[in-house]
Order: structure tokens, then sequence, then C-alpha cells
């Protein structure tokens, strides 16, 4: 194996080099006799594994024992600024050609573990359960798509209709009245041969047809808000498998997003308990009837799709927490643009995490 520094900016300045490891986010290291900056370049060149870097830097004029090379290794790769040089050439070139910006954005979280190759892999790999293919679940596979998901089981009941082209890319003007699965999986096919769409016309409205719609996938997003209790189904139906989900919505002017990984967090069952042991005023209910509206437009729904298209590939590529675990993650899209973050915990009484 052969580590090289990635593509980062390095400054040499006086009795040091200063990393730019992220935007915004320096790392100063002292460097009197210029020896860090040597084994920086060398490493940006990416052609010594660690055995030949003390050759290297001795015919630089630094005898470095093998040792503090490899704890220099070890703290960069710790830092995540090292990756396994020429991992991409493990890919066919179709696939480097294709999804060379993926690639590129794997980089930040690869290392000397996990190239960003490995990361291509185990998104081509996945199977994702995708309910619902309208505003959200059609932008959610188009970025599935994008990324080379493997396989996506894409579950829908409706047919296109021409106020749905305000905000589902997926589908134009020849796609109005066919099934929303259809149209979609003819897009996806269009777009790209590396994501196999199958497509499933029916509704979604009890615990067990989700759990053998969901057997044998690796991650579940939940796109749809119909039933009312959608995401408790859901919940419950991807705790007994023990599979991760991710769920979303919009409502007023708020876009949430929250993800549950059943046996390490909270689930949504939980908050569901809390939520009722909160004390309700007296006498509390509506004044009249409101009936739901619809206010997504493209741009919201793109921002929101690309949000829980992300947090759902973090379960796949492993190399990056999940960030919205038994967490509401809000973006606020009226006061100017403000995020928050609302996590809940497990709940004692809760019949899902207690089986786990
Ligand atoms: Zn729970």
């Amino acid at each position: 194996m052969i580590p090289r520094l990635k593509s980062l900016q390095v400054e040499s300045v006086a009795g040091g080099v200063i990393i730019h490891r992220r935007a915004l986010e320096r790392t100063h290291l002292a460097d009197a006799e210029g020896s860090v900056a040597v084994l920086l370049r060398l490493l940006r060149e990416g052609t010594r594994t660690e055995d030949e870097l003390v050759p290297a830097m001795a015919a630089e004029g630094f005898q470095v024992p093998r040792d503090d090379i490899a704890a220099a290794l070890a703290q960069f790769d710790e830092w995540r600024i090292l990756e396994r040089a020429g991992d991409d050439d493990t890919l066919t070139p179709a696939v480097r050609e294709r999804h060379q910006s993926n690639l590129r954005f794997y980089d930040v979280s690869a290392d000397l573990t996990v190239s960003s190759a490995d990361q291509h892999r185990a998104v081509a790999s996945a199977r994702v359960l995708l309910l619902g293919a309208g505003g959200l679940g059609s932008g959610i596979l188009q970025s599935f798509v994008g990324l080379g998901v493997g396989h996506v089981t894409l579950v829908d009941f409706d047919t296109v209709e021409i106020k749905n082209l305000a905000r589902q890319f997926a589908y134009g003007l020849a796609a109005v009245g066919r099934r929303k699965v259809d149209a979609a999986k003819a897009w996806a096919a269009a777009y790209s041969g590396g994501t196999v769409v199958d497509a499933v016309h029916r509704r979604v409205e009890d615990v067990v047809a989700i759990q053998e719609l969901a057997t044998g996938h690796d991650v579940v997003v939940c796109a749809v808000d119909t039933p009312g209790n959608v995401q408790l189904l859901v919940n419950e139906a991807c705790c007994d498998l023990g599979i991760p989900f991710v769920a979303g919505g919009l409502a007023y002017s708020s876009l949430v997003y929250w993800s549950v990984q059943p046996g390490t967090s909270a689930c949504r069952q939980c908050l569901e308990l809390r939520r009722a042991e909160e004390p309700a005023a007296e006498g509390a209910g509506p004044l009249f009837d409101s009936q739901p509206v619809n206010r997504a437009t493209g741009p919201v729904v793109q921002v929101l799709s690309g949000l829980m298209a992300m947090e759902a590939m973090r379960f796949v590529r492993r190399t990056e927490a999940p960030v919205a675990l038994a967490c509401y993650h809000v973006l606020q899209l009226a006061d100017d643009m403000t995020t928050s973050r609302d996590p809940w915990q497990r709940h004692p009484d809760c019949p899902w995490c207690a089986r786990r």
C-alpha cells in the first residue's frame, strides 16, 4: 500500500507548515529543520511505501527512524489527510469516468483503510428501499442514480399528473398518466445503466407489507406522508428487521429529516412515547378542520431530497457517522435559513428498542 497526501493546500511558513485540512480548518505543524515539509512533499508524490520513505528521507538529508515515519503516517491518517495512492485504478475506466466527482467527494472521508473506490463499491452494491416516488422520492431516486446505487426498490401508488411537473423532475409531459414507479424506472434506465430499479406499484399501509418490501435491503428511505402514521409503521418494520432508515418532510416552511439505526439509536416510537408524556393544554383541540397544503417547490424538495439521500448513503459508505440519528435536523426556510437540531433519547418503555 502506497500512502499519498490528499490534494490539500499546504503552506510553508517560518519554522513550520500549515495544512488546510478542510475549509476554514488549518493545522499548524512545527518544523524547524524542514523534515515535515519534505515528508509531506514525498507523500504528495504518492510513489513510495512506508519502508521506501525511510531511504527517500535520508536522500533528502533526514535520518528518520522507520518507527517515527510510521508514527507520522498514523497521525496524518487520523487527520484523514492520507489516501491509498492509485486505488481508483481498482475500478473500471468507465466507472472512473462516470463517477469521477463522486470519487473526489469520497476523498474527504477516505483514509488508508477505506478508499474512495471502496466507498463507491459499497454504494454500487447497496440495496435501498425507497418508499415514495413523489416530490421527495423522485428527487432522492435521482440522487441515488447519480451516485450509482446498485439497486433501488421503488414503491408508490400514484400516477404522474401535470401538477407534479413543478417539482418532480424525473417526469416529463410524456409521463403524464403513467404510473410514477414505471416512469421513474424508465428515467433511471435512460439516465444510467448503473442502477437497477425495481418498480413496485402498491400502497404502503401496514407493517407486514413494509417488512416484506424491506427484507434484503441495506437501508430504507421513507419519502411518503400517508397514511398519517407511516413513519411509525416504517419504524416498527425496520426495528424488527434491524435495518436503518431515513425519513423527512416539509411542514410550513421547515424542512425536517432524521434517521434511526435500530440497536444503536433511539427509534421513532421512543419520540412518540415522550410526546405522549408531555402535558396537553386543557381542552386543546382544532378550532376548525384544516386541509394539508403542499408547498413543496422544486428547489425546496431538491434540498431536502439531497440531505436525505446523503444521510441514507452514510449508512452504506460507513466512513462518516449518520448526522441525524434520533435527531430532527431542521432547516427553516424563513428566518434567514436557520438550522437547528432537536435530538430525542431512548424511552425506557419503547417495545422496539427493548428487543435490541
Ligand atoms: Zn425506541
